[in-house]
């Protein structure tokens, strides 16, 4: 069964309920994270990813939204190890901690004057998008929400609107995914995803004053590019059109994994298949995130799964 914790109790996840004048469901007050625990089949071990530091972003963005956590990020990771200990997947999951305004009440502006609520489950969650294809992105109409909007650094859930409606008109469009620019029409990110072009064997990749979320994989894998394959990624701003005529591109985020982008906008990069760079950064990511290599077991928290059946 799988296991939901709530204001300070483990429950079933079916019996984690809120009602319908809960104030985050009407304006979006609310932060979420996105973890993923990664199946190691070899080992039959699962490993959950840099655990601590999403945490540590998820409590930057309470800070901001004044939604109060009872918790350290210590206490969140040890909390979501006992919650997959009793839920016992053996398989690729995705973590969603929440953190809302839950008083019910309406027309309530003022965040500090809202009580809060916490909830944390795990699901199953295989590929996001197909990671062994070349994904075909477009340009979005919509802009990503600039800093001076709301704040784009945090998982904040009104900030996601922007995204979804992205991802929407990509989608019904015949595209895999989005790619959404500045209000001054630099490249951001892609809906759910950071971006990278290969230019010449370097990296690139928009820097954070480019309104996007500083994603946890994207920091795995400037560092591991480095580490392992010597490839330094410069952060700056970037155009639409150097996307166009880069060699490879690809597209990193916690849900994503690395997944090879093969078009923009009908526009082939490089020849239009997975990128030789791509691919090799592709392959060290996923022995990283499955502890395959001991360099980078500091980053994979491993979880018992051998679902205690703990009582409630
Ligand atoms: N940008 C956005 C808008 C996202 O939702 C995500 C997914 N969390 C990312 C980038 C990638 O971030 P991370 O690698 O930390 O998952």
């Amino acid at each position: 069964m799988t296991y939901a914790f709530m204001n300070g109790e483990f429950l079933p996840l079916a019996e984690a309920k809120v009602g319908v004048m809960t104030h985050a469901l009407h304006y979006g007050t609310s932060v979420f994270e996105g973890i993923r625990g990664n199946w190691n089949p070899e080992q039959e071990k699962l490993y959950v990813f840099r655990l601590k530091e999403h945490y540590e972003r998820f409590l930057q963005g309470c800070k901001i939204m004044r939604i109060k956590v009872p918790h350290t990020a210590e206490e969140l990771s040890s909390i979501t190890l006992d919650l997959l200990g009793r839920s016992g997947y053996q398989q690729d999951i995705y973590i969603r901690p929440l953190a809302f305004k839950g008083e019910e009440r309406v027309a309530i502006l003022k965040l500090q004057d809202l009580s809060d609520s916490l909830v944390i489950f795990p699901i199953p969650l295989g590929a996001y998008l197909d990671l062994d294809a070349a994904a075909r992105c477009c340009t979005s109409s919509w802009r990503r929400m600039e800093d001076t909007m709301i704040p784009p650094r945090n998982k904040i859930g009104g900030l996601y609107v922007n995204s979804i409606l992205a991802k929407t008109e990509a989608t019904l469009a015949g595209f895999d995914e989005a790619i959404l620019l500045t209000n001054e029409g630099y490249v951001s990110e892609g809906a759910g995803e950071n971006i990278f072009m290969v230019m010449n064997g370097k990296l690139i990749t928009p820097s954070v004053s480019d309104n996007i979320l500083a994603g946890i994989t994207r920091d795995a894998v400037i560092r591991i590019a480095k580490n392992e394959l010597g490839l330094e990624t410069m952060e700056r701003s970037m155009r639409r059109s150097e996307l166009y005529n880069a060699d490879e591109c690809f597209l990193t985020g916690t849900a994503a994994h690395l997944t090879p982008v093969g078009s923009i906008d009908n526009i082939e990069i490089g020849d239009g298949e997975i990128g030789q760079i791509t691919k090799e950064l592709q392959r060290l990511y996923f022995d990283v995130i499955r502890g395959r290599i001991p360099k980078y077991l500091h980053w994979c928290t491993l979880a018992s799964t051998t679902a205690a059946k703990a009582s409630r």
